[in-house]
């Protein structure tokens, strides 16, 4: 063993344990841990490290047909290079089980190393001939009506409005598509606009506050009827603006409008709040479209795929342009994807739709001389789209306030070893402070843990801070064991100072901290709170920029 554990303190372990690539070589460590001072910061911090190599083990393991689903052969298989493995996992397939989504992801696995279909062109056979004993679960939609040839233009941005204003997430992402849009007509030489789509009741006011954010084009359309967002009508509304004249499944009598030229929006923005996620889904389904959502970053570039799903040819690449690239946290925020709406050969998919998160992009300066044209649009609602009646309507007690404080403690998963003396811990901490409340992560309320019940009321939902939960600017935020998801980002990174306490000394929240304490907070918070009980730190002093 090259590393005695107990020679470090839990700071010093994290730089050093990160450097180990041998597993058996940590897993000693771990063991000596354990021997020697067994703190559980440390051994979560081998324990990470160890997973991380056991999952590059996993990958190499065997495939076991009778134990895996079809879905996890089919994910194991795009693995296997050997063509011998391939073929004699497929010989036992079919003289046992024979599933044929198994026996078919073998198979296509071997087509695409020995490369047999190379060159060839599949003959295009539509989805609905391929399979006609599909049911499909929507009665009236049996697959997918995608255009064919179709013309797409300009980028869409649902505005949503709350209490007869737009909300902040509007601005912001109006401010997102005017920049992709100006760079768009420089990379491409083509000036397509910014649309932004207003719906509601009394909305053509906001008209001008649009286009002072950035769009070239409003459409609106308002009546009474939608002073409040209906899941059904709002759909119907938007997807008939998106369908232009002679779109094969809008309205017969959609006439042509001289601000547009085109069938479908190149793209689409919505807000991801709850009603923004709601419509997005809907619209992006009737619209035969795909739906990236909540997104936290977006731009447009050319790319060259090789998917023969997208390019006909096993072996081929093409290159798509005008791509919008979509980036949503996954794994909790851990990883990024960046989704990719892509025609398939005989199926064209747009508007490039994704949902938004708020906080992702800046709120633009208004720009309040900006022109722009507003474009009332003309439909007639119908009953049918108003199943649902609003009768009344009131505002949930939001519970406890988080936000007006000068402090805020909040908790995260880090408390899981023992969760009911992490929130004491939480609970003492914030008693230290004059004027403090405590909040948690989006990680408690969805956890199991058994809290001791006097301290289960913290660990109820109305304390969580983040994209869901409330958004809170106090002076100072202290994080303990919070890994800095990007939707409890949004919940607090504009307090003054940031203070993180995390046994990761690579945990995403040190990006947006001031101090950084690697530790466990089973050892830290204790010594916090006797510092501050003892009057030896005054750490809202501190983060004011004064003496310590
Ligand atoms: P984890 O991600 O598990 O992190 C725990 C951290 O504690 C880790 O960094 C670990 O290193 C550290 N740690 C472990 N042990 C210790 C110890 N003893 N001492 C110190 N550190 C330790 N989340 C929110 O918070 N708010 C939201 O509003 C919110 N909304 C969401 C909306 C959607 C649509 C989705 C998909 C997710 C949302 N989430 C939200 C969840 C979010 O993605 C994360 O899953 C969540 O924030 C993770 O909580 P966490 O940081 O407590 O837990």
């Amino acid at each position: 063993m090259t590393l005695d554990p107990s020679e470090y303190t839990l700071q010093e372990l994290g730089p050093e344990i990160q450097t180990i690539e041998d597993i058996d070589e940590l897993r000693e460590i771990l063991e000596a841990e354990k021997a020697g001072d067994d703190r559980a910061g440390a051994k979560k911090l081998i324990e990470s490290r160890i997973e991380k190599f056991e999952g590059d083990d996993e990958e190499d393991s065997e495939i076991d047909l009778e134990e895996m689903s079809a879905a996890d052969i089919a994910n194991a298989v795009r693995d296997i290079d050997d063509v011998e493995t391939l073929e004699s996992l497929l010989e036992e397939e079919e003289s046992n089980q024979d599933r044929s989504g198994v026996t078919n992801q073998i198979q296509n696995r071997l087509d695409s190393l020995q490369g047999s279909d190379e060159g060839e062109v599949e003959e295009e056979v539509p989805p609905e001939e391929k399979h006609p004993e599909l049911d499909h679960p929507t009665a009236d939609k049996r697959h997918v009506r995608a255009l064919d040839d179709g013309t797409y233009r300009d980028m869409w941005v649902y505005c949503e409005t709350q209490r007869g204003e737009l909300i902040d997430v509007s601005r912001e992402m109006l401010g997102k598509a005017r920049k992709m849009m100006d760079n768009y007509a420089e990379e491409y030489g083509d000036d397509e606009r910014v649309v932004a789509v207003l719906i509601g009741d009394d909305v053509e006011r906001l008209a001008d506050e649009c286009i002072s954010y950035g769009a070239d084009v409003v459409v609106t359309y308002e009546q009474p009827e939608l002073k409040r967002f209906q899941h059904t009508a709002y759909t119907e509304v938007f997807c008939d603006m998106a369908r232009g004249a002679g779109h094969p499944y809008g309205r017969d009598d959609r006439h042509e409008e001289e601000w547009r030229d085109y069938d479908e929006p190149r793209y689409g923005l919505f807000p991801a709040t709850n009603n923004g996620r709601d419509l997005s889904a809907q619209v992006q389904a009737e619209l035969d479209s795909g739906l990236a959502s909540d997104c936290s970053g977006l731009y447009i570039e050319n790319n060259v795929i090789s998917n023969p799903a997208k390019v006909r040819r096993e072996g081929e690449k093409k290159e798509f342009e005008r791509v919008l690239h979509m980036k949503r946290p996954d794994f909790s925020g851990f990883e990024y994807s960046t989704i990719l709406c892509l025609d398939n050969p005989h199926r064209e998919f747009h508007p490039q739709g994704a949902s938004v998160i708020p906080g992702s992009f800046e709120v633009p300066e208004p720009v309040p001389e900006r022109e722009g044209e507003v474009i009332e649009h003309d439909i007639d609602l119908d009953e049918d789209w108003f199943r649902v009646e609003i009768t009344d309507h009131d505002t949930l007690d939001p519970g406890v306030d988080l936000t007006g404080h000068e402090v805020v403690v909040a908790l995260g998963r880090g408390i899981g070893d023992d969760p009911t003396r992490g929130m004491e811990l939480g609970v003492e901490l914030t008693d230290a402070f004059e004027d403090a409340e405590l909040g948690i992560s989006r990680g408690i309320v969805t956890s199991s843990y058994d809290f001791d019940g006097h301290v289960e009321q913290y660990a109820a939902e109305e304390r969580q801070i983040g994209e869901t939960g409330q958004v809170v600017e106090p002076d100072l935020y202290i994080a303990a064991g919070i890994s800095g998801a990007v939707q409890h980002k949004v919940g607090m990174d504009e307090s003054d100072t940031i203070i993180s306490i995390n046994t990761d000394p690579e945990a995403d929240i040190g990006d947006f901290s001031d101090y950084f304490i690697t530790g466990d907070l089973f050892d830290v918070l204790p010594r916090l709170i006797e510092a501050l009980e003892k009057g030896e730190l005054n750490l809202e002093a501190a983060a004011a920029g004064g003496d310590d």
